[in-house]
């Protein structure tokens, strides 16, 4: 039973059942992880979010992660602002695309080409694409518990709410089609080089999250995506890094300049969008300039490089300076620390880690290798523990089985004020 005020989101809730499936517009929202009705949120500001019955939580979900500078960032608003008085899409080239494009390269030299896109679905699976149409070959490598987006290919063994909702695979997906996508354990590169070589003749791409977000925090094991390259360099398979997570999170210049592992194409989304949709996929030049209208592999949107998405995402680029990432991160590490304290404190099995600005625990007595030992984390405790800490101001993430952030409005204050929370939520999850 909740201590809070529910009333306004529960009439609300009650409402948008009748009209969405599960209430909701994208699955992790109903709370199926944690059981119990999510609050409707009205507003946020900095580290903070009100409901629509006025509680306040410090939110620690930050838009399922693109709020790099938290909610409601006045260089974001202002940009946003400024751009859309002249109008909010065009349909033809605008110079806002050139600029955001020119600061992800800035940030990530090895791309030399990118196409910008609406979500990270259409990232990912227009990446697939290409890889396809490069190789000439049908099969993909995915890892258990990695979440791509929902498009057919990557619905097999996925992560985020297909695995928080306990899904192997979507129904409606062709079976001819999910036979296409090879899954391998997470961290296992035995297990991985076993299958793509068994595959290499037809064996297109090899895609991953380089820091595994989507089955909870998993970082990879030193060697494992260096593997991944030499496999694809010796399959002749496209290495695609899903960055569209850990993209200006897990370090300014993202998984190339965290791992030194660099992929053929990247995708990206949340961050780069500054919580506006964008997404964008790239790469080396000859791979790229396999996308029409120069080459023959189609991908298209009528929304794609949207001003107003662009310019929320130039300005978020912008405020994100090498000094404001490295602010982000010690505050992560903060937490992190300040949290397996606590637990340890109570005695409770915890493990938690973060990369960057993207952080995650479970309540586990050992850092899971992958999804398959990650979900043997105690996820009764992991409930009463979200239940508790909502009630107490704190949003995390509604599953065991998800990542979470922070953004630079969260400072020493907001971290001090959560431990403190969370520590009161640990004790009442444990009573
Ligand atoms: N790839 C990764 C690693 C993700 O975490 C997500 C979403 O959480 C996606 C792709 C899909 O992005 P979107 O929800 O914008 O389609």
């Amino acid at each position: 039973m909740t201590s809070r005020r529910t009333q306004r989101s529960h009439e609300i809730m009650h409402r948008s059942r009748q009209l969405f499936p599960g209430g909701v517009n994208s699955p992790v929202r109903a709370f199926g992880g944690v059981g119990g009705e999510p609050f409707v949120v009205e507003r946020g500001k900095g580290a903070r979010i009100w409901d629509a019955d006025g509680n306040e939580y410090l939110d620690y979900v930050l838009s399922w992660g693109p709020l790099v500078l938290g909610h409601a960032p006045r260089p974001v608003l202002e940009a946003v602002d400024r751009v859309m008085q002249q109008g909010t899409s065009f349909g033809i080239p605008t110079g806002l695309e050139v600029q955001l494009a020119e600061r992800v390269i800035e940030r990530m030299p090895h791309l030399e080409m990118l196409r910008f896109v609406s979500s990270g679905t259409e990232a990912t699976m227009s990446a697939v694409r290409v890889a396809r149409a490069k190789t000439g070959r049908d099969f993909i490598l995915k890892f258990d518990g990695c979440y791509h987006g929902h498009a057919d290919s990557f619905l097999v063994r996925a992560g985020s709410g297909v695995a928080t909702l306990g899904l192997p695979n979507s129904p409606g997906v062709p079976a001819m089609l999910a036979a296409l996508t090879l899954t391998a354990p997470f961290n296992d590169l035995e297990a991985t080089r076993a299958i793509a070589r068994a595959q290499a003749p037809t064996l297109a791409a090899i895609i991953v999250e380089p820091v595994c977000g989507n089955c909870g925090y998993i970082p990879p094991e030193p060697g494992f995506l260096e593997g991944l390259r030499e496999l694809a360099d010796e399959t002749g398979a496209v290495l695609i890094f899903d960055e569209v997570m850990t993209g200006f999170r897990i370090a300014y210049g993202g998984a190339v300049e965290a791992f030194g592992v660099t992929p053929d194409l990247t995708t990206f989304g949340k961050v780069i969008g500054g919580g506006l949709p964008v997404a964008a996929y790239g790469g080396r030049a000859e791979i790229m300039k396999q996308v029409a209208p120069v080459g023959s592999v189609y991908q298209a949107g009528t929304l794609s490089g949207n001003p107003l998405a662009m310019a929320a995402g130039i300005a978020t680029l912008d405020a994100l300076t090498p000094s404001v990432h490295r602010g982000i991160v010690q505050q992560t590490e903060r937490l992190v620390a300040g949290l397996s304290a606590i637990a340890a404190q109570r005695g409770v099995p915890f493990t938690a880690g973060h990369t960057g600005s993207m952080w995650g625990f479970f309540f586990l007595g050992r850092n899971p290798r992958n999804y398959g030992e990650a979900k043997a984390a105690d996820v009764a405790l992991f409930r009463r523990f979200f239940h508790a800490a909502l009630d107490r101001g704190v949003y995390l993430a509604p599953s065991q089985f998800e990542a979470a952030f922070m953004s630079s409005a969260h400072g020493a204050h907001e971290v001090n004020e959560t431990l403190d929370r969370l520590d009161q939520a640990l004790a009442a999850a444990l009573a």
